[in-house]
């Protein structure tokens, strides 16, 4: 595997991570998105192959079954998300650098197969309370979806101190301003301003 660098990007749903990253994807060329597998259903604008790789639970077990997976995760009763080898072989080979978006289990199993060229960077929502009012107000979740979201960022709070770098985002152009910069000094990039 070609020697690139991975940028993991880990938080309950809802801390922000996805707009985050798309900011950082817009900022740096260097970067390429590790597009997940997941068989929940496409949010109103996602796009498959773009948002996700969306498949059916039977498509979803027979690629577990063919080993196509770095890891996955059933993040939620019934909901698979899963990292697929085949985006890490593609990004690394067009000599760019990974970036997931990924629960802390799985952010914590990519950290122990890329050890040495990988930066994972939690993104804390400045209280429970207003981690749930973004998911509340981003109107994209059922009530059930909400109740079970809400349910398990308890347990996802707790990874806060697990990883190599804690990111606040409490207002969001400081936020986007220190990833920036996280971000920077991870793939060496001297001057941001480009
Ligand atoms: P995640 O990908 O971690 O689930 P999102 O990026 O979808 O989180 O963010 C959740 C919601 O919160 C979205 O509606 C987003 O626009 C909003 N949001 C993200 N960061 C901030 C912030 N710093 N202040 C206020 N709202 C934010
Ligand atoms: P959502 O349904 O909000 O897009 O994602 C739900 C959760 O699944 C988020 O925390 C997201 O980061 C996580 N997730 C997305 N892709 C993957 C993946 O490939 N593996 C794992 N383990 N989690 C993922």
């Amino acid at each position: 595997m070609p020697h690139g660098k991975l940028l993991i990007f880990t938080a309950p749903s809802g801390a922000g991570k996805t707009t985050i990253v798309r900011h950082l994807l817009g900022k740096y060329g260097q970067l390429s998105f590790s597009v997940s597998a997941t068989n929940r259903p496409p949010r109103p604008g996602e796009e498959d192959g773009r948002d996700y790789y969306f498949l059916s639970t039977e498509e979803f077990e027979r690629r577990i079954t063919a080993g196509d997976f770095v890891e996955y995760e059933e993040v939620y009763p019934g909901r698979f998300y899963g990292t697929l080898r085949s985006e890490i072989d593609r990004i690394l080979a067009s000599g760019r650098s990974v970036v997931f978006d990924i629960e802390v289990k799985g952010a914590t199993n990519l950290k122990k197969f890329f050890p040495d060229n990988s930066l994972a960077v939690f993104v804390a929502p400045p209280s429970p309370e207003v981690l749930f009012q973004r998911l509340r107000d981003r109107n994209t979740e059922s009530e059930d979806s909400l109740r079970v979201r809400i349910a398990r960022a308890g347990e996802e709070l707790s990874y806060v101190n697990s990883f190599d770098r804690v990111l606040v985002n409490d207002d969001l152009a400081t936020a986007l301003a220190e990833a920036e910069a996280i971000v920077g000094e991870f793939i060496g990039v001297m001057d941001a301003g480009e």
